[in-house]
C-alpha cells in the first residue's frame, strides 16, 4: 500500500503488529469515537453497533450521566485501597444488594469475580470436606485458571493442562445427570442463568427450580453467573429475576459500569463471612473511579426506564424474527431474553458478520451457527430495526448463497 491509500486505521494495525501480542483475532479497523450506538472508525466511517463492547456498552458509547461521574469522580480521587472505607463502593454495593440480595464484594471483571465465588463455595464447603464445582456444557466463565477449568468448552483448554482440579461437567437441562454427577463433596452448582458465549441458550426454568432443590437439598451452593446476563440485560436487573429461581451467589462485570473495568460478586449475607480478611483480595477492586461509572450507570437505567423500555422492544424483536424465521428456512431458532438476542442457523453464522460490517452494522458469531446481539439498553427502536433489516437481508442473501 502506498502511503496515500493508508488508510489511518493502517498506522494503528503497523504498531500492533509489531508491539501488541497477537492473541485476538482482530477486524482490520480502528474505531475512535462513539455515541449512543453509533461508533466511527479511523476513516470517519460510522456504524451502527448491536453488540458494542461485548455487551459492556450497556448504554452505548460515552453515556453522557457515566462520563460526568467520570470526570468529576477523576478529579476528586480515583483510587483507594481497601484499607480504607470508599464512599462510593458502599453506595454501589447498596444499590445493587438493594435490587438483588446480599452483600457485594467488587473487583474488575468477570473472571475475578467468578474467582471469588469459586473460593467462597470452597470456603464454605471446606469444614465438611466439600470442594467440587458442576458447571455445564457451553458456559463461559473467563480465562483465569479456576474460571477456565469451569467454562466446559475443551476447545478453550487445549494445550493449558493440567487444569484445575474439582471440576465435574453436566450438561444443560438434564437434572439426572447432574444428579449423579453430584456426591459428598459438591460444594456448588455454577452456571449462568443464560448461556452468552454458548449461544443465547436459556436454560428451561422447571431444570433451574431443580439444581435449586438439589443444592438445598444437599447443603451446596447455587452460583449464577450473571457477568452477561446482569445490570438489566434481561429486562429485569438480573437475569435470576426472570427465573423465580435465587442464587446463593451471583457474579457481575460487563456492563455493571457502563464500560469501566468493574466486577462484583455478591452472596448471601449469612455467607459473606466465609471470606475473612486475608482470604481474597483484588487492589484496584472496587476504586473510587469504577463506582462512580457503576452508580451512574444504575441511576441511569433507573431514572431513563430502560428496563421497561428492554421489556418492550424483547417482546418486538422476538415477534420479527419468528417472523423472519417463517420465510427463511436457513434460522433454526430465535431466542431472546432482553436485549440478549440469538439467531440459530443452520449454515455457518460467521459470514454474517462480514456482510453486516460492510453495510455498517456490527454483530456478533458464536459457537459458528449463532448470531449474537447484545444491543445497548438504551437502543432506540427505530435504530434496533434498521439493524435487524440489514441482518435479514445479509441472511436472505447467504440463504440465496447455499
Ligand atoms: C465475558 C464473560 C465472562 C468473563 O468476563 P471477563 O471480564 O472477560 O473476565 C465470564 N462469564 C460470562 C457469562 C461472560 O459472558
Amino acid at each position: 500500500m502506498t502511503q496515500v491509500e493508508m488508510t489511518r486505521s493502517q498506522a494503528t494495525i503497523d504498531l500492533f503488529d509489531q508491539y501488541v501480542v497477537p492473541n485476538y483475532r482482530r477486524y482490520p479497523i480502528a474505531l475512535v469515537r462513539g455515541e449512543g450506538s453509533h461508533v466511527w472508525d479511523a476513516d470517519g466511517k460510522k456504524y451502527l453497533d448491536l453488540f458494542p463492547g461485548w455487551g459492556c456498552n450497556i448504554l452505548g458509547y460515552s453515556p453522557p450521566a457515566v462520563v460526568k461521574a467520570i470526570q468529576e469522580q477523576a478529579a476528586r480521587l480515583i483510587h483507594v485501597p481497601n484499607t480504607w472505607y470508599i464512599e462510593q463502593q458502599g453506595r454501589f454495593a447498596e444499590f445493587l444488594c438493594s435490587r438483588s440480595f446480599g452483600k457485594a464484594f467488587f473487583c474488575n471483571s468477570g473472571a475475578e469475580a467468578n474467582e471469588a465465588a469459586i473460593k467462597l463455595a470452597r470456603l464454605h464447603g471446606s469444614a465438611a470436606g466439600k470442594y467440587r464445582i458442576i458447571t455445564f456444557e457451553h458456559g463461559f466463565h473467563g480465562r483465569t485458571f479456576g474460571a477456565l477449568t469451569a467454562t466446559a468448552q475443551p476447545k478453550y483448554h487445549e494445550g493449558l493442562g493440567p487444569m484445575m482440579a474439582g471440576f465435574r461437567y453436566a450438561k444443560l437441562n438434564d437434572l439426572e445427570g447432574v444428579r449423579s454427577l453430584v456426591d459428598n463433596e459438591t460444594c456448588a452448582i455454577m452456571l449462568e442463568p443464560v448461556q452468552g458465549e454458548g449461544g443465547v441458550r436459556i436454560p428451561d426454568p422447571v431444570f433451574l427450580q431443580a439444581l435449586r432443590d438439589l443444592c438445598d437439598e444437599r447443603g451446596m451452593l447455587l452460583i449464577f453467573d450473571e457477568v452477561q446476563t446482569g445490570m438489566g440485560r434481561t429486562g429485569t436487573w438480573f437475569g435470576y429475576q426472570q427465573t423465580g429461581v435465587m442464587p446463593d451467589v451471583m457474579t457481575m462485570a460487563k456492563g455493571l459500569a457502563g464500560g469501566v473495568a468493574c466486577g462484583a460478586m455478591i452472596c448471601r449475607s449469612e455467607i459473606a463471612g466465609d471470606l475473612k480478611p486475608g482470604m481474597h483480595a483484588s487492589t484496584f477492586g472496587g476504586n473510587s473511579l469504577a463506582m462512580a461509572a457503576g452508580l451512574a450507570t444504575g441511576e441511569t437505567i433507573e431514572r431513563e426506564g430502560l428496563l421497561e423500555h428492554v421489556q418492550d422492544l424483547a417482546a418486538e424483536v422476538l415477534v420479527y424474527l419468528k417472523s423472519l424465521q417463517q420465510s427463511l428456512s436457513i434460522i433454526q431458532e430465535v431466542r431472546v431474553c432482553g436485549m440478549m438476542i440469538g439467531i440459530e442457523l443452520s449454515i455457518p453464522a460467521t459470514p454474517a458478520v462480514g456482510k453486516c460490517m460492510d453495510r455498517g452494522v456490527l454483530i456478533n458469531a458464536t459457537q459458528s451457527t449463532v448470531v449474537r446481539l447484545l444491543p445497548a439498553l438504551n437502543i432506540s427502536k427505530a435504530d434496533l430495526f434498521e439493524g435487524l433489516e440489514v441482518i435479514a437481508g445479509v441472511l436472505r442473501e447467504m440463504a440465496n448463497e447455499t
